[in-house]
């Protein structure tokens, strides 16, 4: 049974505007816009209270990778209620669900990992690296290395230390942010890349961190955190040449490398760990999201032999967890996540079946007249509108034009996401090769009227 009382949709939507404050809303807005009301889900599609039934192309919230059907995840988390619905994991207790994640964890992750500490989300688990990192060099006698370097448009979480991390000027113009944080230009050859190649850009854009390091002293810098592709900040696939070069300046540099696997790791870009696609040896991996495919909040970080040697050695207590870290029901619901990944190959599926459909899809998008640039890989997509494809020229000055085209794609029934002029999807990789034409067919139709409202 449903623990809630049955209401009208216009209820709802009263209701919520009048109690609910919602993350990253403009509250002053939501008062009179309303949202929307999702109310179940089935397959790729979610359903709201007004009956419309929408293709969700953002896989909830990069998070549902295997779509929101799947009763053993459910079923595990029953059981696992059942049987011990919940206890810590301080004072030298564990569980058996945390105690099987993490080893399973360990040995599906690259090779140089060997521990992993939960968390409840990818926000707790970059607080957490943080405190990893400063106990490290700490331990190390090198107690000044403090500085993390990250990429301006990233996005790491919400938490103070999380969001000074990530790079979106909006958010930290709201807050001070931590002072050891440094931001370098995001890897976004059409952005950024002015008259450069993309491979001349990739290669600058890498050098901007050994810039960086050497600007604020090796001796001072701790580590670089950056997601394998940015996704918060419109889905930036890097020139093949960066993260090479970003690899060959980590190996020449003292520093510490966190991979933000929030998004892409457990499959998306077609390999289980977004470093693995791009060959980049992280000491710190960052993991969240599809890890329970979004039924159960669980986040956490994997934390290589290198740091596990020293932390684990005459450190004292680490003097950091939370209540629900290692949560038994949520690992439980991240134990069955696994079984199907592993069990239905859907790393697999993504590297060689729907993710390059998608992508040849996605691609035929490029001779939209509104449409400059469109970037893409495994089951990750962006496109950047414009007005003009050789100027570059934006459809509105201010940043507006995604907006608008989201609000078609609503319209069209379809969930994708507008990141200021770029609009953005990650598709569950459950998704048939009819469920992406279907996709696609929504997504010309609102460029088609997105084009028209700006009369191009
Ligand atoms: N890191 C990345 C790359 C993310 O995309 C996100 C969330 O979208 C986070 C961290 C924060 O995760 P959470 O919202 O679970 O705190």
């Amino acid at each position: 049974y449903l623990m809630y009382k049955e209401k009208t949709s216009v209820q709802w939507k009263d209701l919520d505007a009048s109690y609910h404050l919602h993350p990253f809303t403009d509250f002053h807005e939501y008062e009179t816009s309303k949202g929307r009301i999702i109310e179940k889900s089935e397959h790729i599609y979610i359903f709201d209270t007004d009956g419309r039934k929408y293709l969700d192309a953002m896989s909830g919230l990069w998070c549902c990778s295997l779509g929101y059907s799947q009763p053993k995840i459910g079923d595990a988390v029953i059981n696992q209620f059942k049987q011990l619905p919940y206890y810590n994991n301080f004072f030298q207790c564990s569980n058996a669900p945390a105690v099987e994640l993490a080893e399973r964890l360990v040995n599906i992750a690259p090779k140089q990992f060997k521990r992993v500490f939960f968390t409840n989300s990818g926000s707790e688990a970059n607080d957490t690296n943080i405190r990893l990192i400063r106990r490290y060099w700490d331990l190390k006698k090198q107690p000044n290395k403090r500085f993390i370097i990250a990429r301006k448009n990233a996005y790491h979480g919400s938490t103070i230390a999380a969001a000074s991390l990530g790079g979106f000027d909006a958010v930290h113009k709201q807050f001070e942010t931590l002072p050891y944080t440094s931001h370098i230009v995001e890897p976004n050859w059409y952005t950024e890349g002015g008259d450069q190649s993309a491979d001349d850009f990739g290669l600058n854009a890498a050098r901007e961190l050994e810039k960086q390091i050497d600007e604020l002293g090796e001796e001072n810098v701790a580590a670089f955190i950056a997601e394998p592709i940015q996704g918060a900040g419109g889905v930036i696939v890097p020139p093949a040449t960066y993260w090479p070069e970003v690899q060959r300046i980590l190996n020449e540099r003292d520093i510490l490398f966190v991979s933000d696997e929030v998004i892409c790791g457990f499959g998306r870009t077609g390999s289980l760990f977004g470093c693995e696609t791009y060959q980049t040896e992280p000491d710190l991996i960052t993991f969240a999201k599809a890890v329970t495919n979004g039924f159960q909040p669980l986040g956490g970080v994997l934390v290589s032999n290198k740091i596990t040697e020293v932390i684990t050695k005459d450190g004292g207590e680490f003097g950091h967890g939370f209540t629900y870290s290692g949560h038994p029901i949520a690992c439980a619901a991240a134990l069955a996540t696994l079984d199907l990944i592993e069990g239905q190959n859907f790393v697999t599926r993504v590297a060689e079946d729907v993710g390059p459909y998608l992508q040849s899809k996605w691609k035929e998008l490029e001779d939209h007249p509104i449409v400059g640039h469109v970037r893409g890989i495994g089951m990750l997509g962006s496109i950047e509108l414009v007005r003009d494809k050789n100027t570059r020229e934006r459809l509105e000055s201010d940043q507006k034009s995604g907006g608008i085209c989201r609000e078609f794609c609503i319209k069209n029934n379809l969930i994708m996401r507008a990141v200021g002029d770029s609009m953005i999807i990650s598709p569950p990789f459950v998704c048939s090769h009819g469920d992406i034409d279907l996709l696609i067919e929504r997504a010309k139709k609102s460029l088609d009227q997105t084009a028209a409202y700006y009369s191009v």
